[in-house]
């Protein structure tokens, strides 16, 4: 049985990897494409990392693992709330392994607070806050011992905040630093044992292209050589420090482990395209607002000042507001309430949260004030949307502001598509959107500005990202196409010799092996494993199966 070491890289663009190793920037993963197998890692429908994330540990598409972003509404009202791993509804990778009795460990991957027990050691990752708070490590008493040897653990890169206030160099750095030390924190852990599978993450990648994707991608239109002179391309640069550390990590793994790289979506520029949303549906008269009071003025004040206060604190210090639950309540009503406090609901058919680009039907049998009837009513409206959406340019050039506008059940399937919303568009990718957004509706030409502004967004997220196989029994040079992130679990399962569910919407990557890798025993739970399933639901026997497999693990 091989060892298997899943180094997880939140944004990673394959285009950018190939091209830089081409011109000799870096030199080690240039080594694992030439002898490995590497292709394009199809993420989740809507590409964002957290529901990307829960995919790729547990096998499933988000209809099935339940997340649809890090921010889900409350049922029965219009509120929402933060997502914790408790929101995935589905057995991880690691759940289904300690089962198993393989050693594991489970380092920095985003979506994992609070970490769930675990055979072998785990530190959360992306929205944990501190390894002060429970949850922070498996097992607890782990974070005792990694703040003593290594002080403040690098949850949070502060680059949104310096990057911000124009201090370019000064995010960058602390990008830089934040990612070697998760990677010595992890390299102590791994030296410790030998383990059956060691997954560790870095999300420093994800946040320098939102800020920095203007100095790497010469057709952006904030492109500006200047400015490229000055700062360099912090892109390239955090790049080269993944590079440097994977070399590290292959010196320091045995010659039995396959070692398996991963992104949760790729990268490209940032369309701007959801922050028109909420008042493309206004203009189309599918939101409808209360009308003014004397009293909206003063809530708008305290809204503008509220939100520059979030925009100024430190993360750290927000993750503190966060972590307590009086803090978490204030911080997420407030922003609920933003979306939601002038919306006239007995008039609206549709709304979006502003954060995500997909709208909501307001359903009589689902929302509290809800005015469209489930069925023929709720169909129209859907059908309203996307002629709507679908209809949208850009003012500025012309160009279509989507490539496609779908329905939920398109491209998502399982027990929980109620956390998704009705409508899943994709923005037009080759542009960013800067003026006016212009749309027809019901013969009506409509001008739409945005509904607020993102500061110092550059860089956004693209469908695909990167997948690189590389070790013992694996091709080399090979490229493997129509890898999907769903793939990546029944991979680990297969390679470590467990059966892979039924129920698993991944199939095994065989293509990356020099020989198909061999079947666990347990004939039942393997049943189809190899096959891609797209239906929507679960057959009767792999509900039956499902349905075990979460009762022996407590799921149930
Ligand atoms: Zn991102």
């Amino acid at each position: 049985m091989p060892r298997i070491l899943l180094i997880g890289i939140d944004g990673l663009s394959l285009e950018l990897v190939r091209q830089w190793a081409d011109d000799g920037y870096l030199p080690h993963l240039q080594k694992m494409l030439a002898a490995g197998s590497s292709g394009l890692l199809r993420s989740t429908p809507e590409f964002s990392s957290p529901q990307a994330w829960p995919s790729l540990i547990t096998g499933v598409n988000p209809g099935k693992h339940g997340i649809f972003s890090f921010l889900q509404p409350v049922p029965e009202t219009y509120e929402v709330r933060r997502i914790t791993s408790a929101d995935i509804q589905v057995p991880t990778i690691f759940s289904l392994l300690s089962a198993a009795g393989s050693q594991l460990a489970c380092l920095n991957i985003p979506c994992t607070y609070p970490m769930e027990e675990l055979n072998g050691v785990g530190v959360a990752g992306w929205l944990c806050p501190s390894l002060r708070h429970n949850g922070a490590t498996w097992p607890p008493e782990l974070a005792g011992e990694l703040r003593q040897r290594f002080g403040r653990y690098p949850f949070h890169a502060e680059v949104k905040h310096y990057a911000l206030q124009g201090r370019y160099e000064r995010a960058v750095n602390v990008a830089l630093a934040q990612l070697h030390k998760k990677s010595e924190i992890g390299k102590y852990l791994y030296q410790r044992q030998s383990w059956d599978l060691f997954a560790i993450g870095f999300v420093e990648t994800d946040a320098i292209q939102h800020y920095f994707w203007h100095l790497s991608d010469s057709n952006h239109p904030q492109y500006n050589p200047q400015q490229v002179q000055r700062w360099g391309n912090p892109v390239l640069r955090i790049y080269q420090a993944i590079d440097e550390i994977i070399g590290q990590w292959r010196e320091l793994a045995s010659d039995d482990t396959v070692i398996i790289i991963a992104s949760d979506h790729g990268a490209t520029l940032y369309n701007r395209g959801r922050i028109y949303m909420p008042n493309l549906l206004r203009a189309a008269g599918l939101t409808v607002d209360k009308p003014p009071n004397p009293g909206t003025a003063v809530a708008a004040l305290g809204r503008k000042l509220g939100e520059r206060l979030h925009q100024l604190l430190p993360k750290a210090v927000k993750m503190r507001l966060y972590d307590n639950p009086l803090g978490r309540r204030a911080v997420e009503s407030f922003f609920s309430r933003r979306l939601t406090e002038n919306i006239n609901w007995e008039q609206t058919q549709a709304y979006s949260y502003y954060w995500e680009t997909a709208p909501w039907v307001n359903l009589s049998s689902r929302q509290p004030q809800g005015i469209v009837a489930p069925g023929h009513q709720y169909e129209q409206i859907r059908a309203q949307l996307i002629e709507l959406i679908s209809s949208a340019t850009d003012a500025v050039t012309g160009q279509p502001a989507t490539s496609r506008v779908f329905r939920r059940e398109e491209l998502y399937s399982g027990p929980h598509l109620d956390v998704i919303p009705d409508i899943g568009v994709w923005w037009n990718q080759k542009i960013t959107l800067e003026g006016p957004l212009i749309a027809d509706f019901e013969g009506r030409r409509l001008e739409v500005e945005p509904a607020i502004l993102v500061p110092g967004i550059t860089g956004g997220h693209a469908p695909d990202g990167t997948v690189i196989v590389y070790g013992p029994g694996v091709r080399s040079a090979a490229k493997i196409a129509q890898v999907r992130i769903e793939d990546i679990t029944p991979t680990l399962l297969r390679l470590l010799g467990q059966p892979v569910p039924g129920y698993m919407d991944g199939a095994v990557l065989n293509g990356c092996f020099t020989e198909p890798l061999p079947h666990s025993t347990d004939r039942a739970a393997e049943r189809g494993a190899d096959e891609r399933r797209q239906g929507p639901a679960y057959s009767p026997d792999e509900e039956e199966i499902i349905t075990e497999r979460l009762r022996n693990l407590g799921y149930l």
